[in-house]
């Protein structure tokens, strides 16, 4: 299972503590056309790591060492099962950090962070782990050990095959060490958060920002329902009229912050404004992201069950998707909550339902249907994080063209020519 809750047994689970472990495992599966899944930490949302048709579950849970940090190249080598904290810890102490920062970084892998291409708040400035991916070694459905991209900060030579192996949901190939691209950390970090009237303001207010020159390192929102959770569920103390919420961050040199403050201050001003807050100690930024902290437990509360979508939209459609969003809630009877990276315009849009009402789990199934339609006529993407899995798979056709769905098919064939990587995951049944 994964945090999709679905379930299914495999036949088999193998530990390997090697590549050439996972090679031989893989060219077995390939002649013998028995089906696997690549597993890290099973955190995953969208149901990508679940054995549907039996077979193998393939665990990088021993394959957790990281192989070298070098500084002076800014790289750090890994194998696929080191969590997401156990590299944040271990450039850290250099130094440095990579980028990715999903909130489950705690528990999940580095394996699973690449073929989901999963991120954070830091994505805004420091981009997702194919930005932040310098190669990969790997081995596809036919038991091949193949190395993609290079060691340097530049190289182009050959197809670009790191970033298609990344996002590929384990469906290309069992992905055994990758060469990571190191950030220094920032010298320091300041926390804003602005309150406006309601989502038109603030979206404007995102577009300002995201116009100017200094890119924040977060810029997360919530809309009017999850201010009203808040309220009502934690201590949080916000203006009467708010109707959405952002929280700021940019980071850089002590020397360069005042400036950077000011240039974001400055953006984030304009009409709808209710409060803007600016941390000056580490107490006050605590007190600052309590208010955004405070949503989830409000959620869990209210609503145990929810369908959690992540969906983007180019930032200057933001107000647009959520005007929409109001518009569905209201016609099919369904409380929707939003908050996100609005920096990236990749809104986690909560459908709260009572899993118990076959009329609202049917209004549901209509009301996101709507959604991915509006999402994509804003030209936006169905899932900026999460991935596909097979909680969006039937949907996937809407996005991307016949033509480039069957060129698609056709690459998985020349990776995986048994289709026993992932089967049945990502793309739409036929
Ligand atoms: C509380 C919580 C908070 C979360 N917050 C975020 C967030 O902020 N941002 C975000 O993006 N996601 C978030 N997630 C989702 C999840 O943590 C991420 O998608 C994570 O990257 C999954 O990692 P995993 O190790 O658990 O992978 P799994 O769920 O085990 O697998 C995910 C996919 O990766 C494939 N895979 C795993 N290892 C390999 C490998 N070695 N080679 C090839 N394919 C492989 C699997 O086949 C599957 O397709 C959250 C989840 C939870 C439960």
């Amino acid at each position: 299972m994964d945090n999709s809750r679905r379930h299914a047994l495999p036949a088999y689970v193998v530990l390997p503590t090697s590549h050439e472990q996972v090679q031989r495992v893989v060219a077995l599966c390939h002649q013998q056309r028995i089906p696997l899944v690549a597993r890290g930490r099973g955190t995953g949302t969208t149901g990508a790591s679940v054995p549907i048709h039996g077979g193998v579950v393939l665990s990088s849970e021993r394959m957790n060492r990281i192989l070298s940090i070098d500084p002076a190249n800014r790289v750090m080598v890994v194998e696929p099962g080191v969590t997401n904290q156990e590299v944040q810890d271990a450039a850290a102490a250099h130094g440095f950090f990579w980028p990715p920062d999903p909130t489950s970084a705690a528990f999940c892998s580095i394996g699973g962070n690449l073929a989901y291409n999963s991120a954070g708040p830091r994505a805004v400035k420091y981009g997702t782990p194919r930005e932040n991916t310098l190669g990969l070694r790997a081995v596809t459905g036919t038991g091949e050990a193949i190395r993609t991209g290079v060691y340097t900060s530049k190289g182009v030579v050959g197809y670009d095959l790191t970033r298609l192996l990344i996002g590929s949901e384990g469906t290309l190939a069992v992905i055994t060490e990758a060469t990571l691209r190191l950030t220094p950390l920032p010298a320091a970090k300041r926390t804003l958060q602005a309150v406006y009237r309601d989502m038109h303001t603030a979206a404007a207010a995102v577009s300002r920002i995201m116009a100017q020159p200094v890119i924040p390192c977060a810029l997360e929102f919530i809309d009017a329902r999850a201010i009203e959770m808040i309220r009502n569920y934690s201590q949080a103390k916000l203006p009467q009229q708010a109707g959405a919420l952002l929280m700021i961050e940019v980071d850089g040199s002590p020397a360069s912050l005042e400036e950077a403050v000011q240039a974001v201050s400055q953006a984030a001003a304009g009409e709808g404004l209710l409060d803007l807050a600016i941390a000056q100690s580490q107490q006050e930024v605590d007190a600052l992201w309590a208010t955004r902290k405070a949503l989830s437990p409000a959620l869990r509360t209210i609503a145990p069950k929810k369908i959690n979508e992540d969906v983007v939209v180019p930032v200057s459609h933001m107000a647009e998707l959520i005007d929409g969003l109001e518009q569905l809630a209201r016609r099919h009877g369904i409380t929707i909550v939003n908050f996100g990276h609005a920096g990236n315009g990749n809104i986690h849009v909560n459908l709260l339902i009572n899993p118990d009402d076959p009329l609202q789990m049917h209004a549901a199934e209509h009301c996101l249907d709507e959604v991915f339609d509006l999402v994509l006529c804003l030209r936006g993407t169905l899932s900026g994080e999460h991935g596909v899995g097979m909680e969006k798979q039937a949907f996937v056709g809407r996005e991307i063209d016949p033509a480039t769905l069957a060129l698609m098919r056709q690459i998985k064939q020349v990776f995986d020519p048994h289709n026993i990587l992932n089967p049945d995951k990502m793309f739409p049944l036929i």
